[in-house]
């Protein structure tokens, strides 16, 4: 099995009637880049940028950030490279951010909600992400949407950035910038919210999450935590269908996107990319090219 898995190695994600579609990698820290290559992922999907934050016990520099941005850009060489801005809160708490405790993190004051509210920070990663999009092909990716409103104020805050570092004569590259569907809202909306960003990138962890009311981290849940449900799904196939009305794409970057006995269902719904743990990066594969 480990053998046949090896000859898909340099194999076009291509499935038996000529349907082609991108197969990436997730990765959570620069030392994760050599099982990338490894595994011959086109790209990556899903860069999770907390570890900048978690690794330290103050915030990173916009020097620091963008140092590690410009390595994977560089490592990746012109291969498309998706960073996700921060997505601290819930689960993922750091001391310096000084939050409160909340009695229900997952749906508190996380991600997005952090970087709109204190856009210091925010534009410090912004700053970071751009600049080091003049040594390779970064997309940045936007995690916890729910509203168009959101995204507005997201491109206020990014053109201005831009902004600054044309005046400071700083070179940046051209710069995708896509939103994560994981909430119910941000699915339900999708067809007004593809309307204002290149991409939609589907985080089916926290979609399953927020659709069923059941929390991914409650262990005495599992048996509930059901991502085949018929309404993940539903919100998926929307979701895939919006984007491809207003002419962008849309690929899953949660764990579902890995599992291979969904696989030719996500080609039915033309999903565009899928974005999967390094490890899965070559069964996904053949489960592509074994796909009618
Ligand atoms: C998701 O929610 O599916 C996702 C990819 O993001 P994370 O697992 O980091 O919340
Ligand atoms: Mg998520």
């Amino acid at each position: 099995q480990k053998e046949l898995l090896l000859t898909l190695k340099g194999k076009e994600n291509v499935t038996k009637s000529g349907q082609k579609i991108n197969l990436y990698a997730n990765i959570g820290n620069v030392s994760d880049l050599a099982a990338v290559l490894k595994n011959d992922a086109g790209g990556i999907g899903l860069f999770r940028s907390e570890f900048l934050y978690l690794e330290k016990d103050t915030f990173p520099t916009e020097e620091e950030q963008f140092v590690a941005y410009k390595q994977v850009a560089e490592t990746m060489a012109g291969k498309k490279v998706i960073i996700r801005t921060l997505d601290i809160g819930a689960d993922k708490q750091v001391d310096y951010f000084n939050l409160d405790k909340e009695d229900n993190p997952a749906m508190g004051y996380r991600a997005i909600r952090i970087c709109l509210t204190q856009p210091e920070i925010f534009k410090t990663q912004l700053r970071a992400l751009f600049r080091a999009s003049n040594y390779g092909n970064i997309a940045i990716m936007y995690p916890m949407i729910i509203s168009v409103d959101e995204v507005r104020k997201i491109k206020a805050i990014s053109e201005e950035v831009k902004e600054e570092l044309t005046k400071e004569g700083i070179p940046f590259g051209n710069v995708e910038q896509g939103i994560m569907i994981e909430t119910p809202a941000a699915a339900v909306m999708s067809d007004e919210l593809a309307k204002e960003v290149d991409f939609f990138s589907i985080g089916t962890n926290d979609l399953t999450q927020y659709t069923l009311a059941i929390d991914r981290q409650n262990a005495k849940l599992d048996s509930f935590y059901n991502p085949h449900h018929e309404a993940v799904l539903r919100l998926i196939q929307m979701t895939v269908e919006n984007a491809h009305k207003a002419g962008i794409w849309a690929g899953i970057c949660g764990e579902l996107g890995a599992d291979t006995t969904l696989t030719q269902r996500f080609l039915e719904m033309g999903v565009d990319e899928l974005s999967v743990s390094p490890g899965c990066v070559l069964p996904v594969r053949k489960a592509i090219r074994d796909a009618e």
